[in-house]
């Protein structure tokens, strides 16, 4: 798309296909281009490749090196969840987060259909706000059907490159033609109807919205975990691990049963909770070694 917001089918310039790339696609949704318009045609050559400020990756499942890029030049990821209707498990939500550390992605929360919760569903609710916010995630609570705090999350949104996820039927897109009914997208749905019969999982859209700013949305989004999550590294994704394991006795501590461990002694005292321990444990025994 243009600066004046024109839409070009675009193609690449052959040397792009060429140079011997570590990644499997050259260019990636995202990505800001220099194009050529073709003379007397609609359609445009692409130029230049901007350097990409972060990219989300899949590695390829073969053993070459190359990773497939999902999505490039990112400000946030914004993971919708719900309590009920259906559930997101802190399992899936945890995971997220630590891929979008692992990326650098800034996330925020955002809970919808708030409308629905029982009151014992909303004190749940307070909970993990209170947890997710002492540890540095935002949290919104919305509702795509009544309207509430959709200001706030417009907000969030305006003039920033978002990553939207979250499982199907959270209200992803009953959230987008909310927030901006000039949309009128059907998240998920365009792409799986474009890949009909392909064995692609990862592809990702990028929409503009009408008051400021872009969604990516990416249906292969259970790619998106434990392919970047290295047991090594893995604690450093949790800010609360993070920033107490240089209290533990041994510097290559992995928290799970060594002595003298800060983090298992911050489980403890009750100041990291228990969930987001048991998530990483679980995480760690799925996790890759490098
Ligand atoms: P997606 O798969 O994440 O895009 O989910 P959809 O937007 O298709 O929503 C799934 C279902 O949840 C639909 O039947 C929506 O009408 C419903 N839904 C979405 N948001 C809300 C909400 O805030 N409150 C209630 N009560 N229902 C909602
Ligand atoms: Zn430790």
């Amino acid at each position: 798309m243009s600066d004046d917001n024109i839409l070009y089918e675009c193609r690449l310039r052959g040397k792009y296909r060429l140079q011997g790339l570590r990644t499997t696609n050259p260019v990636a949704v995202g990505d800001l281009v220099y194009f050529k318009i073709e003379t007397g045609k609609e359609t445009a050559v692409i130029e230049q490749i901007e350097d990409r400020t972060n990219v989300i990756v899949r590695k390829s499942t073969n053993l070459s090196k190359a990773a497939h890029i999902i999505a490039s030049n990112l400000d946030q990821a914004l993971l919708v969840a719900t309590i009920d209707q259906p559930r997101t498990s802190t399992g899936f939500i945890d995971r997220f987060l630590a891929t979008a550390e692992a990326y650098h992605l800034h996330s925020t929360l955002v809970f919808n259909k708030i409308d629905l919760y029982t009151p014992a569903q909303m004190e749940e609710l307070n909970k993990l706000k209170h947890i997710y916010s002492t540890i540095g995630y935002a949290v919104l609570e919305v509702s795509a059907e009544t309207g509430q705090n959709l200001d706030e999350l417009k907000a969030l949104m305006k003039d920033k490159v978002s990553l939207f996820s979250g499982h199907s039927g959270v209200g992803k897109s009953a959230l987008v033609n909310a927030i901006d009914s000039g949309l009128n997208v059907r998240i998920g749905d365009i792409s799986a109807v474009h890949h009909k019969g392909k064995h692609t999982t990862t592809y990702a859209e990028m929409h503009p919205l009408s008051f400021g700013g872009w969604i990516i949305d990416t249906p292969g989004i259970k790619e998106f975990g434990l392919y970047d999550l290295e047991k090594e590294t893995l604690a450093q994704r949790f800010p609360e691990m993070r920033n107490r394991m240089s209290a533990c006795r041994f510097a290559n501590c992995t928290h799970r049963s060594e002595p003298g461990c800060a983090i298992k002694q911050a489980v403890v005292d009750g100041q990291i909770a228990d969930f987001r321990y048991k998530n990483y444990l679980n995480m760690m025994a799925d996790a890759v070694s490098d």
